[in-house]
This record gives structure tokens, sequence and C-alpha cells, in this order.
């Protein structure tokens, strides 16, 4: 049962998520000198299982534990335009550079959805939409950087910058549409952002990866060490990690 003391997040992050980002960012920087079969090889060691774990925990089904709630809430529904939703992207970019592309509940850093795209679209093999059953990449999908209304918007919260948080993928849609006393979790506007080096990988804002996918293609089929045969075997990838 709660204590009924307030927390900074559902679930405490796992030691994966950082080890995850720091792959991730050597993957975008393989990229941007066009390594690509170093990029695959890091985007490969950085699937995670236990961020899948970490993931389905919070956004699966209910758990006291973690969502301190029984069943959906229920509310007043406040009749709003849906086409006034989300923030433009002016507003998006302000809040992750404010909060420094970390979420503002689990402090995870957080990977803005321009350089998930180009992961996406340069490995489309490793790198899968939520929508798909099987492949989607743990760590890029529990990663993912969104923008979260402290106040939700279904229950009367607006765009303004006070409402508006850069949230991971696991700390948005665990939560819901419950207010942040209904699942006993500290309003994170109480802690000050935290702003170091990392950049959401923004860098890859603009690098066009339809060349990448492209000379995979091209090359598929042959040698055993190509982009694209490291990109779907991400165990054997990490076994050849560990045993160096
Ligand atoms: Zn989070």
């Amino acid at each position: 049962m709660s204590n009924g003391l307030l927390r900074r997040c559902l679930l405490l992050p796992v030691s994966e998520h950082a080890h995850a980002a720091e792959l991730l960012s050597q993957a975008a920087d393989a990229l941007l000198r066009h390594d690509i079969p170093q990029a695959a090889r890091l985007i490969a060691q950085s699937n995670f299982p236990a961020l899948n774990d970490y993931r389905r925990a919070i956004v699966g089904p209910l758990n006291y534990e973690i969502h301190r709630q029984t069943r959906y809430p229920v509310y007043e529904r406040v009749q709003r335009d849906r086409a006034h939703h989300m923030p433009g992207a002016a507003i998006t970019r302000n809040v992750l550079e404010r909060d420094g592309y970390r979420c503002r509940f689990c402090s995870s850093r957080v990977i803005v959805k321009e350089a998930r795209r180009v992961f996406m679209k340069a490995f489309p093999d490793a790198v899968k939409g939520a929508g798909k059953n099987t492949g989607v990449h743990a760590a890029i999908e529990t990663l993912k950087g969104s923008i979260d209304h402290l106040l939700p918007f279904q229950r009367g919260g607006n765009n303004d910058l006070e409402n508006l948080v850069t949230a991971c993928s696991p700390c948005q849609f665990g939560r819901a549409h419950f207010l942040l006393a209904e699942v006993e979790i500290e309003d994170p506007r109480k802690y000050p952002p935290i702003n170091d080096s990392w950049d959401g990988l923004v860098r890859l804002r603009g690098f066009k990866a339809d060349s990448v996918a492209d000379a995979i293609r091209f090359k598929r089929g042959g040698g055993s060490d190509s982009a694209s045969n490291i990109a779907r075997q991400p165990e054997m990838a990490i076994a050849e990690d560990k045993a160096e």
C-alpha cells in the first residue's frame, strides 16, 4: 500500500538508461561521419531488453505499486479543440532545450523525434515504430522524448510553457490523464532542469538517412558483416562486445 510519500517518477530508471543513451550518442556520431557499420553495431548494442521490461511495466497493465491507481482516472472531461492539443514546433523545441533534453520526472536523457526518425530511416530492420508487434528498439522507444502537460490537456491544461515539461515515453504514457497528486508524484518544477552536454541528438536534425538505407539495401546479400546484418543481430553484437 501507499505510504503517502510523493516520488519523482512512477518507476526509477535502470542502469541501462544511461548506458543506452551513451551508445546512441556514439551511434549518432558514427552516422555523422558516415561510419555506417559502426553506427549499426552501436544501435544493436543499445537494444537492451531491460529497457523493454522497464517500459512495459509502466505502460502495460495497471500495477498499484507503480501507478498507485487501480483504474483509469474518472473525471469531468473538459471539452477542448483537439487541434490545439499539442504545442507547436517552436514551443516544443524551447521546452526540450530548457529541460536539457531530459525527462523532468525520471531525469533520463531523451532523444528528439527527428533523431529517432533518422535511426528508423537509416536502419529500418533494427529500429521499428511503436506500432510494430516485434522488433521495437528498446532504447529508442524508451528514451523517446515528448512534451507532457503537467495539468493534462483533457483536464483543462494549456500549452503555456509553465505547464509543459520534457518527458520520456514511459513517464508520459504511464501517467496518462492523472493529475500529479493522484499518482503521488511530485511537481517536477520544484527541481531545476539538468543542463549538461547532452543534446537529445538534435545534431542529427537534417541528416540525410535515405542514403544510408540505400547503401545498406545495395549491400544486402553481401558479406556477413554488412551493416544490415549487424543491425539485425543485436544479441550477437552484444556477445562480441562482452568478449573483447
Ligand atoms: Zn521519465
